[in-house]
């Protein structure tokens, strides 16, 4: 049996998503480009695209431009306004995404900007006033703090960041990379000046994604060619991907109350389940654990090491698939949960839920675990947890 619960890394095909694009693979071909019938038609399936993403995010069309993912978005982003407006400063935390640190870094090298980490409180949450006091001593500055984190879901305050954003005129990128489809957002009345999606984490196709660009900016392209995506993004367009993005929002948006309900109980289920399991020494990293404080399908645990592997490779042997990183056996943890975590010895397991996930697959996923355990002991021969807890 096969049990996936790795959809922070990536998402199922809706079917509706399917259906949206099977034309496009088969005789809605025509490069959107061309001057003819068919070229038209795509290209107006581009645009539906468009208007729908803004409408669904509250932007104008003008303001969504198509990438490759939201990697691409972020580059174009960071990149673009660091040089567009030349600043020389960029407040950021060390729990971002590889693609938010490594753009930065490549620009710090550079010597293009000086970066200030922003401090985290012992859940791995933005301490506000120490993001003031830094937007206080520098007055260009580029703000990079995303919304929801990929490995420990917590939700980040962008309405807060963002008003602080405006009283320090700052420039304000947030990555929402893991909350797009899983939040609402007013782009008309948030003070955000960038943000990026990616279709693969809301059931939609894999490398494509689209960047916000406030229509206050114009930023200087990544990619040069042949003019699409109004000169801001070269390339023939993913049509594809892009009827399929578009499609994947919409109906994300269209079930968001009851996908988000579904989800928070995933959540508080597997807690349960696992406070039950009698394995001692679990705990959760961040927020995950805190409906109000995370996105909804993360759940970011700490397991006590196993002495003969690791629990994400062994429930791999038999068919589920779930992330995470571990200091156990000398493998790494990752650099969000030394970014905050005082328990880092630990073999770190993110869950992360859709909706085509079941509470049958969690009671299989528990039941797994727990015996993993078990065999653990009996080959270590330590006192088993139960054992000890019978010592009384
Ligand atoms: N930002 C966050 C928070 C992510 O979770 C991811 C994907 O894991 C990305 C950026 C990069 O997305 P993509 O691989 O679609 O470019």
């Amino acid at each position: 049996m096969e049990i996936y619960l790795d959809n922070a890394a990536t998402t199922a095909l809706d079917p509706e998503v399917i259906e949206a694009i099977l034309p496009f693979l088969t005789t809605h071909y025509a490069n959107p480009s061309s001057a003819h019938g068919a070229g038209r038609k795509v290209k107006e399936a581009v645009d539906n695209a468009r208007r729908k993403v803004a409408g669904l995010l509250g932007a104008s069309p003008e303001e969504i431009y198509f990438t490759a993912g939201a990697t691409e978005g972020i580059n174009l982003a960071l990149s673009g306004a660091i040089q567009e407006y030349e600043l020389n400063h960029v407040i950021t935390s060390r729990i971002e995404h590889k693609a938010v640190l490594q753009t930065l870094k490549r620009h710090e090298k550079d010597g293009d900007i000086e970066t200030s980490f922003v401090k985290l409180d012992e859940r791995g949450n933005v301490d506000l006033y120490h993001l003031e006091n830094l937007l206080r001593a520098n007055p260009r500055t580029l703000i990079a703090l995303m919304h929801g984190n990929n490995e420990i879901g917590n939700i980040t305050d962008i309405h807060a960041i963002g008003v602080l954003a405006r009283r320090y005129n700052a420039v304000f990128f947030t990555d929402t990379t893991q909350t797009m489809g899983k939040a609402h957002f007013n782009l008309q009345e948030a003070d955000i000046d960038f943000l990026v999606g990616s279709a693969h984490k809301f059931h939609g196709p894999k490398g494509v994604g689209f960047v916000y660009i406030n229509q206050k900016h114009k930023l200087k392209p990544l990619i040069y060619g042949g003019g699409q995506e109004r000169g801001q993004r070269g390339g023939t367009e993913h049509v594809v991907g892009i009827v399929g993005l578009a499609k994947a929002l919409e109906v994300s948006y269209r079930n968001l109350e009851a996908t988000q309900t579904k989800m928070c109980k995933f959540k508080q289920y597997l807690v349960s389940k696992l406070a039950i399991s009698g394995i001692e020494g679990v705990c959760y990293n961040g927020e995950s654990k805190y409906i109000e404080n995370s996105v909804a399908n993360v759940l970011n645990v700490s397991f006590p090491c196993l002495s003969t592997g690791s629990i994400v490779a062994k429930l791999d042997q038999i068919g589920i698939a779930v992330s995470g990183g571990s200091a156990c056996q000398g493998g790494g943890t990752s650099h969000v949960i030394q970014a905050f975590a005082c328990e880092t010895d630990k073999e770190n397991v993110r869950f992360s839920f859709s909706k085509f996930n079941t509470f049958e697959e969690l009671d299989v996923v528990v039941d797994a675990i727990t015996r993993i355990y078990e065999s653990d002991l009996a080959v270590s021969g330590r006192a088993g947890w139960k054992e000890i807890a019978s010592w009384g």
